[in-house]
């Protein structure tokens, strides 16, 4: 990871989006979270940047969406392969920007990949549909038409799935895009567009623009009547804004927002296998993802068990730098992130939970924080009602079934819920009382793009991945055809 100042590569993407300006653009600087080293510095674009990223991808939106599906998916395929060729390099960027260890940045960037194909795949399944008319002299019909240009705007926890899974449904419908990867991760995301551009999408199809504050990026997107769309991944509040930026004009929007997901160990679940899935539920990512367990209920006839196996489990879990081998945590994405965790810990334990171990920051450099599990929570505790992001497990013991049902479910978030249970009536009875968009039965680990990803309540609108991720980027359209 050596210091990439002014790195070529991406100044050039940068440059491209910019508008037509002798001025020379302030720079933002990317950081390695593991180490604090400079790595990057990128132009910051302005509102007259976005404007006439927008205005490149309305003029390509005809044309695009004038290409027959399967020229679409031609495009979609090289780029999912020349991301799979290079998977090596886009991980080693990952890691260095975002820490995360660097195998989980590979497999993240295949997944980014997965999602490539299936939208090639999928781009060629798009369906309409013939009505029986209620009278004979007319018939009916629905066909489906791209949304037009769409804003995207990605998190840091997932630099390169995140913009695989928003922009390649949205391409393989035939909408043109504008993307904002997050300003602690655009290096990757830059790459993957650099991946684009040799794998032939017209001139303006795909456009990147970033800028330190996203404000700047997010005003304009939500404000440009040309943007028909935006699809969002962040934070709750973050969502509540851009909902509003687009209220005015009515725009169609996709968003997947905050989560505060419960994990549920019923007494007859398998106890080993429910600490595995614990462990990927909770310390993938070091807790930074949507759908990390954020609080472990656990029942009282197996709470000692668990917690114990639990535990010693976390114990061995080694936090460092992303690049070092067998490092299973790496450090979260900045010192903002390290307090919240931090107090969550205090307020917990001021209140009467112990700490079982962790518990406290490490690492001379970088912004390390101990795998973390805490006992003797209650549900009133801010780790148990607000998103951690951090390698935090609290757990919390209780008696009855359906009351720990009604307790979880007092939420305003719907993202993700996990449970291990063996009993099918118990399974089944629990799946459809979680008021969450995605839960996982015996597994830690769900997400796929063959389904679909998204939360209800104030987690989220819309679906990614699956054949729904498609729909949400196209419009239906009624044709009645009359004097038959
Ligand atoms: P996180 O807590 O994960 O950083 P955010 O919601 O703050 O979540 O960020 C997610 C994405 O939203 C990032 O790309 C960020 O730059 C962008 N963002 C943050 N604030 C705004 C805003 N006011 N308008 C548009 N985008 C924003």
């Amino acid at each position: 990871t050596k210091h990439l100042k002014h790195p070529d590569r991406f100044i050039q993407i940068g440059s491209e989006a910019r508008a037509n300006t002798t001025a020379l653009p302030e720079l933002f600087s990317v950081f390695n979270p593991s180490s604090g080293e400079l790595l990057a510095e990128l132009p910051d674009m302005t509102v007259e940047d976005v404007s006439a990223a927008v205005a490149r991808a309305y003029a390509a939106q005809e044309r695009w969406a004038g290409l027959t599906a399967r020229e679409r998916s031609d495009i979609l395929w090289r780029w999912h392969q020349s991301i799979v060729d290079n998977s090596d390099d886009l991980a080693a960027i990952l890691t260095a920007e975002m820490g995360k260890p660097l195998a989980e940045a590979k497999s993240e960037v295949l997944h980014a990949a997965d999602y490539l194909q299936w939208y090639a795949e999928e781009a060629n399944r798009i369906y309409g549909e013939t009505i029986s008319a209620p009278s004979n002299d007319r018939r009916m019909l629905v066909i489906k038409q791209p949304i037009g240009v769409v804003g995207a705007i990605t998190p840091w926890n997932f630099p390169a799935s995140m913009v695989a899974r928003k922009i390649s449904p949205a391409l393989a419908a035939g909408c043109t895009v504008i993307l904002k990867p997050a300003e602690q991760t655009p290096l990757v995301a830059g790459a993957i567009f650099a991946l684009a551009q040799r794998a032939g999408f017209p001139d303006g199809v795909l456009n990147l623009v970033y800028a330190s504050d996203g404000d700047v990026i997010g005003r304009e997107l939500c404000s440009n009547p040309d943007v028909r769309k935006i699809s969002f991944t962040g934070s709750t509040e973050v969502g509540r804004l851009l909902m509003r930026q687009c209220s005015d004009q009515i725009k169609r929007i996709s968003f997947e927002l905050g989560g505060n997901a419960p994990f549920i160990v019923f007494d007859d679940a398998d106890i080993d296998a429910a600490v595995e899935g614990a462990i990927q539920a909770k310390f993938r990512n070091a807790g930074q993802t949507c759908v990390s367990a954020n609080r472990l209920y656990v029942q009282s006839s197996v709470y000692a068990e668990f917690g114990e196996k639990f535990t010693e489990r976390v114990r061995k879990l080694k936090v460092g730098d992303g690049f070092d081998t067998d490092v299973s945590v790496g450090p979260l994405i900045d010192e903002q992130a390290l307090a919240k965790v931090e107090r969550h810990v205090e307020d917990a334990v001021q209140r009467g939970a112990k700490i079982r171990c962790g518990g406290r920051r490490t690492g001379s450099n970088g912004t390390f924080f101990e795998p973390t599990v805490i006992t003797g929570v209650c549900s009133t505790m801010r780790l148990a009602q607000e998103e951690t992001f951090g390698p935090l497990a609290p757990i919390i013991r209780f008696d009855d079934p359906d009351q720990v049902v009604r307790e979880v479910n007092d939420t305003i978030y719907g993202l993700a819920a996990y449970f291990y249970a063996a009993n099918l009536k118990r399974i089944w009875r629990v799946a459809e009382a979680l008021e969450y968009g995605m839960i996982g039965i015996n597994t830690g680990r769900m997400s796929s793009e063959a389904a679909p990803f998204g939360g209800i309540k104030q987690s989220g609108i819309g679906r990614e991945g699956s054949r729904h991720g498609l729909e949400d980027y196209l419009e239906m359209k009624y044709l009645c055809m009359g004097g038959l």
